[in-house]
């Protein structure tokens, strides 16, 4: 059975950043670490990869910068390497587009090609021989069949799940209506006949439904937009100056440190610092698109308020989006092509691959379990191999958790705190 001094599970941004600071200290350890991807090739997001989309955080928070200016794998040297740098400086901007963001991750992760086995999903985790446990046994699933590798350390990072309202079934017919992380794949078809009336309805009222509502009015210049959004309208990401300290490494130690009482009243206060907001020049865009429509009186899209989408009807030639309008509980039929579900994503607070190890780790219930500041799962002394989590610690470690801004730091966090030995 292969021995791993690390392994990491899932190859997205917070792993990519992990490989990257493991290939800058190659000289100076002996690390054996192996990254398992369950997709084919490296990606971010590819189904919201759409031409008007923007980062929502400056390219200097990307894999490596803050960590190391240094480094091989900074966005300023993938800008260096590609021959875009002079360009880039000339746009004097802060926030590239998500295709060229997506695309400088990818051309890091082919750089880090010798860490990670793609197609392999990791799909079960055991403790390995007695206890006290050393090591865990990892079965593997790969285009070859199923294996089992050992690892001294685990670091988990394998995202989120898409979050689709219960009352909604998208087995029933996949191909007209799909949740925001399958939309440019399904859109592929409408695109064929992108001049054709289409009537596309979007469910949701954050970044995702906005940056969707605006492709589509773009891409189809003769399709009607139906925006469904259950309050008065977009509201905007508080991305002030002193909120956004939030995301740097000295406020996640203030807030790690924080009484749980006073994390749960920060947590609130600044969700909409992420979560159920847009960015306000997107606001602007869509509002400016509404405005000119009402002036030249061909309206093709609506925002519609107090709506939610309640059940849907499908028939051959269209599917009934019935809309229950919150005010009066009144139910609004609305013919469509297609749904879009812009309904966010979910997270749960143990990734579910390590939920059966529960009775290892250091805790009364599992609601209780604790994670250092190093993001280390705080285990049993039954346990000695270590746990990693990233992105699954927002509640313990603040709203940068979830996001880019401090992967690259939090990378270091992580190997200062691995068990070698
Ligand atoms: C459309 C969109 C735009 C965003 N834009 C921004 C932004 O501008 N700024 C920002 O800070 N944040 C943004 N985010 C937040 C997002 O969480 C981060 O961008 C980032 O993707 C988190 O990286 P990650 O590596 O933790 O998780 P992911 O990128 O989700 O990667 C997880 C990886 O794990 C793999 N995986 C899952 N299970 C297994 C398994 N069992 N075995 C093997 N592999 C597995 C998955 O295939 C996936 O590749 C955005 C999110 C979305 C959805």
């Amino acid at each position: 059975m292969k021995t791993y001094d690390l392994v990491g599970i899932g190859f997205g941004p917070s792993n990519l950043a992990l490989a990257a600071l493991l290939e800058e200290k190659r000289f100076n350890t002996k690390l054996r670490a192996v990254f398992f991807e369950k997709k084919k090739t490296f990606s971010w997001h590819p189904e919201m990869l759409m031409g008007n989309a923007n980062m929502q955080i400056s390219f200097l928070k990307d894999i490596a910068t803050l960590r190391n200016p240094s480094s091989p794998y900074t966005f300023l040297n993938y800008l260096h390497k590609i021959g875009r740098l002079e360009f880039f400086a000339n746009l004097a901007s802060f926030y590239p587009s998500r295709i060229e963001f997506s695309d400088y991750f990818s051309w890091v992760a082919k750089q880090l090609e010798n860490y990670v086995e793609y197609s392999t999903e990791v799909i079960d985790i055991i403790p390995h021989g007695k206890a006290p446990h050393n090591m865990l046994e990892l079965t593997i699933k790969n285009p070859e069949g199923y294996t089992t590798v050992l690892a001294k350390n685990i670091v988990v990072a394998t995202g989120s799940i898409p979050s689709i309202p219960s009352n909604l079934n998208l087995d029933d017919d996949k191909s007209r209506i799909w949740h925001s992380s399958k939309n440019l794949e399904h859109l592929e078809k409408y695109k064929k006949t992108p001049l054709n009336s289409y009537r596309f309805c979007v469910v949701g009222a954050g970044q995702s439904a906005a940056e969707i509502v605006l492709d589509l009015h773009q891409t189809f210049p003769n399709a009607t937009i139906y925006n469904l959004q259950r309050g008065f309208g977009f509201k905007p990401a508080d991305d002030s100056k002193f909120v956004n300290e939030i995301f740097t490494k000295s406020n996640m130690d203030l807030f790690y440190n924080a009484p749980e009482s006073i994390k749960e009243q920060l947590l609130s206060k600044h969700r909409d610092t992420n979560y159920s907001v847009v960015d306000a020049e997107l606001i602007n865009q869509l509002y400016q698109i509404k405005y000119a429509e009402s002036v030249t009186g061909r309206t093709r899209l609506y925002f519609n308020k107090f709506s939610q989408l309640d059940f849907v009807q499908y028939s051959p030639s269209y599917i009934q989006a019935n809309v229950k309008d919150l005010l009066n509980e009144s139910i609004n039929k609305l013919k469509v092509d297609a749904i879009i579900l812009a309904t966010g994503y979910k997270k749960k607070r143990i990734p579910p691959m390590i939920v059966q190890l529960s009775n290892l780790f250091s805790k009364t219930s599992i609601t209780d379990t604790n994670v250092t500041r190093g993001h280390q799962l705080i285990t049993s002394p039954k346990l000695l191999a270590g746990i990693y989590l990233q992105g699954f610690n927002e509640d313990r470690h603040g709203l940068a958790d979830g996001l880019l801004s401090l992967i690259s730091i939090r990378a270091q966090e992580i190997f200062n705190a691995l068990r070698v030995n």
